[in-house]
């Protein structure tokens, strides 16, 4: 039988868990045993929903086996099984972790340790423990076995071969002992019982090993006789329906960490039970990190949906929204049928009124927590914020009032977040506006020119950091009849009458040196005009209402826009700058001077946005002639 080749990241994986000196090698057990039992959840699914394949339940279960004397432990189960062409995909490739990022990941060379953490290898982990691992299965309905072979890096092998039952049996040889590993612990009974007590307890399915007992010898009171009994090492109730107040903190994160293949414990477990027309049970967790593609467009999110216990799907998304989407866990509910389809899941009336109970819920529980643990809070926001952010934008501010308060910002007050509310309720009582500033640090935008002004008032700033942030603000407006302004866009509402007519006093007076600049400079600004926003600062480049330079950048970000979509800018220049003197002298004495200084203060307000200037050559050398003109 020829041998079949590993695919590179495959092999790429396995070279690493033969040679892993991942200390919690332990974890290979609960991997395949969720395997297993997600096999007998299929199984049991297949059997309720067809008639030709009854089972009995109580035929369903896993076993394992150990035989010390040639080193092999046995996992078997009496799941759905696999075909050769499903062991060929499913073992002969890296399955739920194909993902580019893993492929990348593997291909840069990552540390074995975090890659193992990270993807939670699955099958492939049995590698870091056995030598050489055989997989013999026969699948449900019909009558053919097939067996896998692999010793590792060398590539695999699959045959026909006979098996009686329907499912599947994986024997491992275990590894010699070395100094550091003792690879035999695996084949002891005492280890075996507690790997299951700690990671699989709550398998709903019953975990059979043989274990020693000891009984009194009916012909001599004094002695003891050991016997082999079949025991069933896990309590087999779900964890989800068991008392909140008998749940140790330990054991959800047990719990979650070996069902939903995360390596931290979660941030935030959210249990509860509702009773009514409609009953279930929700335990939800959310990630203490998001995970590594949560914002790629094929991360699947959804939660596991189980009726009166019947495992039905995973990554049902229609039972969270799309803003909580970084909420993973399960439904178990009594009054929803088993026959239930994706399809019908998203139109079915019953399955609606559970999604809508599941996001109160979560979005209590999320106001909770910023109410009453803001740390956790902040480090929620940090991780799955932007999705919120996203979820307002995406749904053109109908989202708005549900969301909103959920919303963090750094502002300019100490650097801490801020929610919309504490903003608001702390604003002076003559500001009207929610001002922000958009740049990519905090230390960028702090040098903003634009900002002067409003700091001097007094007023709290908003820092959008996020490219989406004033996406999102174009959808909301206002919060609580509140508009938002940002420091660089249009008119700020920050002068007295006194000050709006000084300045409307020096425009008038300098109108056509301002009209000569703005035709200096062509098409590229739409006015040139004193400015109110500026302090220090001789010029700032600012949009009028609509599109922001901020969201330009983003849009021009993606080659299809660039060119395409542009805010309308308005360069502002400061009347109280020396530099407002220098252009007036020179607007009476040489006016083809003014003209080329309306260009270098352009290109400069451009610089100081992170816009790129239109001829650097020509900027640079009009900056040296300036500095030579200067010194002579
Ligand atoms: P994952 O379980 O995350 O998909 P694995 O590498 O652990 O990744 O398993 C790959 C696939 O092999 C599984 O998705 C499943 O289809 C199949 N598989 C593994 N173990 C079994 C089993 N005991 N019975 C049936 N199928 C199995």
């Amino acid at each position: 039988m020829a041998k079949k080749q590993f695919k590179a990241e495959s092999k790429r994986l396995l070279e690493m868990m033969i040679n892993s000196i991942y200390t919690n090698k332990e974890i290979f057990l609960r991997e395949l045993i969720s395997n297993a039992s997600d096999a007998l959840d299929k199984r049991w699914y297949l059997a309720l929903t067809d008639d030709t394949q009854k089972v009995d339940k109580d035929d369903l279960k896993i076993r394992l086996t150990r035989n010390e004397h040639d080193r092999t432990l046995v996992i078997e189960d009496t799941g759905i099984g696999m075909t050769d062409k499903e062991m060929e995909n499913n073992l002969g490739t890296i399955a739920r972790s194909g993902s580019a990022e893993f492929r990348q990941q593997l291909e840069e060379g990552a540390e074995n340790i975090d890659i193992i953490g990270q993807f939670g290898v699955g099958f492939y982990s049995a590698f870091m423990v056995s030598s050489k691992i055989e997989v013999v299965s026969r699948k449900a309905g019909t009558d053919e076995a097939f067996c896998w072979t692999s010793t590792g890096q060398d590539g695999y092998t699959i045959t026909p071969c006979e098996k009686d039952t329907v499912g599947t049996k994986i024997t491992l040889w275990l590894k010699e002992d070395t100094e550091d590993e003792k690879y035999s612990e695996y084949l002891e009974e005492y280890t075996l019982k507690n790997l299951v007590k700690k990671y699989s307890d709550y398998v709903r399915y019953p975990i059979i090993m043989e274990v020693s007992k000891s009984i009194p010898d009916p012909s001599d009171e004094n002695n003891d006789i050991i016997t082999q009994e079949d025991e069933t090492l896990n309590s087999m109730v779900p964890l989800w329906k068991k008392q909140k107040s008998e749940i140790t903190d330990e054991e959800y994160n047990e719990f979650y960490k070996s069902k939903f293949n995360d390596w931290q414990d979660p941030q935030k477990v959210i249990h509860y039970s509702v009773e009514g027309n409609l009953s279930y049970t929700a335990l939800l967790f959310i990630p203490a990190k998001a995970p590594y593609d949560f914002y790629n467009a094929d991360y699947k999110s959804g939660l596991q949906l189980y009726s009166k216990g019947v495992f039905i799907m995973d990554k049902a998304k229609d039972l969270v929204p799309e803003c909580f989407r970084f909420v993973t866990g399960l439904i178990d509910s009594d009054d929803l049928n088993l026959n239930i389809s994706r399809e019908i899941l998203q139109q079915d009336r019953q399955v609606k009124a559970l999604a809508s109970s599941v996001e109160k819920r979560i979005q209590r529980a999320l106001e909770d927590m910023l109410k009453n643990d803001r740390e956790a809070y902040e480090k929620l926001f940090d991780n799955f914020g932007l999705n919120i952010k996203y979820d307002i934008y995406r749904s053109f501010g109908a989202n708005k009032e549900k969301l909103q308060d959920l919303l963090l910002y750094r502002s300019s007050k100490d650097g801490s977040y801020v929610t919309l509310k504490e903003y608001t309720e702390r604003m002076p009582e003559d500001q009207k506006n929610i001002y922000f500033a958009s740049g990519t640090s905090v230390e960028d935008i702090e040098k903003l020119p634009a900002l002067e002004k409003v700091r001097d008032k007094g007023y709290e700033i908003l820092y959008f950091l996020d490219a989406v942030d004033e996406f999102v603000i174009s959808m909301m407006n206002d919060y609580n009849e509140k508009p938002f302004r940002s420091v660089s866009k249009g008119d700020l509402d920050l002068d007295s009458e006194e000050e709006k007519k000084e300045r409307e006093e020096k425009a008038e007076e300098n109108k056509d040196m301002l009209t000569m600049m703005k035709e200096a400079i062509g098409s590229r600004v739409s006015d040139v005009r004193i400015s109110s926003r500026l302090k220090d600062d001789p010029v700032v480049l600012v949009s009028d209402e609509g599109m922001s330079i901020e969201m330009e950048k983003v849009l021009s970000q993606n080659p299809d826009n660039r060119g395409m979509m542009k805010a309308v800018k308005i360069l502002e220049i400061n009347p109280d700058h020396p530099v407002f003197e220098t252009l007036k002298k020179v607007y009476e004495t040489d006016q083809e001077k003014l003209k080329e200084y309306a260009g270098v203060l352009y290109d400069q307000a451009c610089l100081i946005e992170g816009l790129p200037i239109d001829d650097p050559v020509e900027y640079a050398r009009k900056i040296t002639d300036l500095m030579v003109q200067a010194s002579k």
